[in-house]
């Protein structure tokens, strides 16, 4: 008997597609059915049965067409940081409740493009601010590995959505780990490119000097895939992306790694690192040296200032940001209000959440006339001899690894009294964010209670092709990412 559907990769459904052994409409029937089937999980926010299967008939008529584009037919599900035009966009907000936005993301345009179904917008942080998917205005998502347990953040419902079979794969965003450590949280690959590779357009705003988007999948080749068909340079709407042209990531998927030069950097192993996750990693770098790959120690001495320079310059990127929402042009405006002014208190008042007020609060301080010197200008400089180090460790080394996070998924609620608990989760994915580098997350084993540990591979600028192909060599030796959680 065949694997059921949704059991099937990126590549493998694209192919059944275009050899027409299943059309794009039988198959969105499928997964929104899924979908639908596992709603408990809140990794939805927005779901449109006419709209998806509008699209998969078309795809089906482009099949039949003769028509080659990568993905016909294969249902994809973005997360709502992404504005679509054919369905609501949140960003995880009450500030965004019901909001339409008049045009597609370039990144969401460039998969229809090459022929991806569009199953529905994914549950997120609000404005993907969070480490845990609490911080959504709407529901918390559960981790199919255990539903007591958070799925990581601020992708989780991309990682949930992936790793519970509703989709075969998802988009995401990556400001400082969202879609690595969900990744990881979840079981799941995925991989932020470097900053500039896709363009921000139609990306709700956090930090703009560290948005990246990226796909998230359950291997590296499906990753490798939609990342051919996302990035590349989109100059008349965001002057940030890269003018280079878009690549075939898939190339490089098979080349041999041997004599490849891994840095594993002492600070990611510190007295922070838990044993199981720790156990794991151990591991996984040993099954590198037997598929011939060297490790190398590096050092990235200024890892733990990561933290406050990071929570300087993103609360202070994303208090500028999140200005627009005034009540005037986007969203949410208070029913009830005086003047003007009171118009903007109230609407802002009641449309955030309380994480998202904190670090407005955050930002206007540190770039608030005084301050602006000791705390802004100093995480800038920081954050340049972050990059520093990274270029310094890349004359040792190809590719870095080391943890996604310190520990597996925690409980839901279990940081609810300690916010700082999540920021310095975040430590081993927020050096390679303020450098630009790309990174990505695999499955390499189980910690403690059976939960997922994902394995962070860090690369040199624009070296996404190898990454995906230490990646990829790695799944080919391995079974961890075929592994799925019970019942699913
Ligand atoms: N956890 C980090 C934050 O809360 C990263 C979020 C992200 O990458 N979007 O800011």
């Amino acid at each position: 008997m065949s694997a059921p559907l949704h059991d099937l990769g990126v590549a493998e459904l694209a192919r059944r597609l275009k050899t027409k052994e299943v059309s794009a409409e039988e198959t969105a029937k499928h997964f929104l059915a899924r979908g639908q089937a596992h709603a408990s999980l809140g990794a939805y926010l927005a779901t449109d049965e006419a709209v998806t299967l509008a699209q998969a008939r078309a795809a089906d008529a482009r099949i039949a067409g003769g028509d080659t584009a990568p993905l016909l037919g294969v249902p994809i599900a973005h997360k709502d940081v992404f504005v679509t035009k054919d369905f609501p966009s949140t960003a995880g907000s009450k500030m965004l409740e019901g909001y339409r936005s008049p045009f597609d993301a370039t990144v969401v345009r460039k998969l229809a493009e090459a022929g991806a179904v569009t199953l529905g917008k994914l549950n997120c942080d609000e404005f993907a601010m969070g480490s845990s998917n609490e911080n959504s205005a709407y529901a918390p998502v559960k981790n199919p590995w255990d539903t007591s347990r958070i799925p990581g953040g601020s992708s989780g419902g991309s990682a949930v959505a992936v790793a519970a079979r509703l989709v075969p794969a998802a988009t995401g965003t990556d400001t400082g780990g969202s879609i690595r450590q969900p990744a990881s949280f979840c079981g799941i690959t995925g991989i932020k490119p470097t900053y500039g590779r896709a363009s921000r357009y139609g990306m709700i705003a956090y930090a703009s000097s560290l948005d990246q988007a990226g796909p998230m999948a359950r291997s590296a080749q499906d990753c490798a895939l939609l990342l051919s068909a996302l990035c590349g340079p989109d100059p008349d709407r965001d002057s940030t992306s890269l003018d280079l042209p878009a690549e075939d990531f898939t190339r490089e998927l098979d080349g041999p790694i041997a004599g490849l030069r891994i840095g594993v950097p002492k600070e990611f192993f510190g007295a922070g690192l838990a044993d199981d996750v720790r156990a794991a990693i151990d591991a996984a770098l040993k099954q590198y040296q037997q598929l011939g790959a060297r490790l190398v120690e590096i050092s990235l001495p200024r890892t733990e200032l990561a933290i406050p320079v990071y929570y300087i310059i993103a609360p202070a990127e994303a208090s500028s940001n999140l200005s627009r929402f005034d009540g005037v042009k986007f969203g949410h405006r208070a029913k009830q209000h005086g003047d003007l002014l009171d118009m903007y208190r109230k609407t802002r008042a009641e449309g955030f959440g309380d994480e998202v007020k904190a670090r407005i609060m955050i930002g206007t301080y540190v770039l608030s006339h005084g301050y602006y010197d000791a705390y802004y200008l100093q995480a800038q400089k920081i954050r340049r001899m972050i990059a520093d180090d990274f270029q310094n460790a890349f004359k040792d080394c190809d590719v870095i690894a080391g943890p996604v996070a310190p520990t597996v998924a925690w409980k839901l609620g279990e940081h609810a009294s300690d916010p700082v608990a999540d920021y310095l989760a975040d430590i081993f994915t927020l050096p390679g964010s303020l450098a630009g580098l790309p990174g990505m997350s695999i499955p390499v084993g189980f910690g403690a209670a059976g939960m997922p540990v994902g394995l962070q591979l860090i690369g040199n600028y624009f070296k996404e092709g190898q990454l995906l192909n230490a990646a990829h060599r790695f799944q080919q030796a391995t079974d961890f990412h075929l592994r799925k959680p019970e019942g699913f």
